[in-house]
């Protein structure tokens, strides 16, 4: 008897396309894993950025992993509602974004107290604040690329929304 649990490993396990060092799970994008009354397992994800085409890459994903944990029937459903922010990264997340060379985004809303004014990006690289946007635009249409005064290498900066 497969239990749930597995299933939702399994789908917790699928890493992003575009960011292939995070999962679904570290993105935040995963919200649910549950088993309808017709043994279906279904699976809920939020998109990130809109219009996003890595969607269809983890739906598809997702299924497969799903079916190959051994669930014959797997449905995923997109939840729009709350929409997805980068504050929804877990910190293991973050610190996988910021190995991987990539400036995980700033942080938009804070537990305690008002948002922090500083939103410096920190270099990946060599973790100076002294960096500056080059384009709005990286490698992909959620990544801006910044440029490192200090150690003068360029890098990839996940927007924060
Ligand atoms: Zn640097």
């Amino acid at each position: 008897m497969l239990s749930l649990d597995e299933a939702r490993a399994a789908a917790a396990a699928v890493l992003d396309p575009e960011l292939p060092v995070l999962s679904i799970a570290d993105l935040g994008i995963l919200r649910d894993v549950a088993m309808a009354d017709d043994g279906r397992v279904v699976v809920s994800i939020t998109p990130t950025y809109s219009g996003c085409p890595a969607m269809d890459v983890i739906r598809r994903d997702v299924e497969d992993a799903v079916h190959a944990a051994g669930f014959d029937r797997v449905e995923v459903r997109t939840v729009l509602s709350p929409a997805w922010t980068t504050d929804w990264l877990t910190e293991s997340g973050r610190q996988a974004l910021q190995d991987y060379g990539i400036a995980p985004p700033s942080r938009r809303t804070t537990s305690t107290g008002p948002v922090a004014l500083s939103l410096s990006v920190r270099c990946p690289q060599c973790g100076s604040p002294d960096t500056r946007e080059s384009s709005r635009f990286g490698s992909t249409a959620c990544k801006s690329l910044w440029v490192c005064n200090a150690c003068r290498e360029p890098f990839d900066h996940m927007k924060a929304i």
